[in-house]
């Protein structure tokens, strides 16, 4: 699905992705981690093309991505991203939240739009919130809209970049089973997070990276069980 080399970034002098490589399996989870810092949300945002990358190559779908000549609004309906905080239009009920980029970007006819909407919603538990404004919802309400406003767009890969970092403890639990659900229905996802016991019961694969490399690369179960790195080890000790 994704496949990405020798990707380098920096921001002025500080450079922050090095020679990143990675690839993303059709349906897999994979779980992006590493201390604050070690460049984990500029690596989403180069997948996204909302940053763009010094050199190396984005790979999707088997085509490499070339923001200058390519139509990005074709590539970012592939791509879609779930942010920490939400990033709903405060002046849009839930449905027009979600309705807005099909319609407006992908020329959906409305009413089916809407339907799918309805659907969406429903499936994230939230369908009698559909004509409310997202500030009269909790933060876990708001992140399943924008999970379901991401969806919407009928994405072939989502990304999430700590979508539960914003939320009161006793909310993650619902954003992490919606995200749950959409891997169990095979849903390919890059889920930036802090959350271990996310990351070893749903990710298939673990990427963990520090100052901008990536360190140790493996499955969830190697990964977790069986670290190589000592820098793994470490980190892994900090948040058991
Ligand atoms: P993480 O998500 O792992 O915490 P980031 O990708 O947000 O890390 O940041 C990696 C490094 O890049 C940090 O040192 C951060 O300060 C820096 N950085 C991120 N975005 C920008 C930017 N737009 N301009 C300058 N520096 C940035
Ligand atoms: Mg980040």
């Amino acid at each position: 699905m994704i496949r990405i080399k020798n990707l380098n970034k920096s921001f002025g002098d500080l450079h922050v992705l090095k020679d990143i490589d990675m690839k993303v399996l059709e349906s897999d989870v994979v779980c992006l981690i590493g201390s604050s810092g070690s460049g984990k949300s500029t690596l989403l945002r180069c997948l996204n093309f909302l940053e763009k990358k010094d050199s190396g190559q984005i790979i999707i779908e088997g085509e490499e991505i070339n923001p200058e000549t390519q139509n990005m609004n074709k590539v970012r309906e592939k791509v879609g991203m779930v942010f920490q905080h939400f990033q709903l239009f405060p002046h849009m009920t839930v449905l027009e939240n979600i309705i807005e980029a099909p319609v407006h970007v992908k020329k959906v006819p409305k009413n089916e739009a809407i339907q799918e909407a309805r659907d969406l919603l429903a499936k994230v538990g939230l369908e009698d919130k559909a004509d409310v404004y997202p500030s009269k919802l909790s933060g876990g309400q708001k992140q399943r809209v924008a999970i379901a406003r991401a969806m919407a767009m009928q994405p072939d890969i989502l990304l999430f970049d700590e979508p539960t970092s914003a939320l009161d403890p006793e909310l993650v639990g619902e954003v992490l089973t919606t995200m749950k659900e959409l891997a169990e229905e095979g849903m390919t996802m890059v889920v930036v997070t802090h959350e271990m016991g996310f990351a070893r019961e749903v990710g298939d694969w673990i990427v963990f990276m520090h100052e901008g490399r990536i360190i140790e690369s493996a499955s969830s179960e190697t990964f977790f069980n069986n670290p190589k790195e000592q820098r793994t080890k470490e980190f892994l000790k900090t948040t058991a």
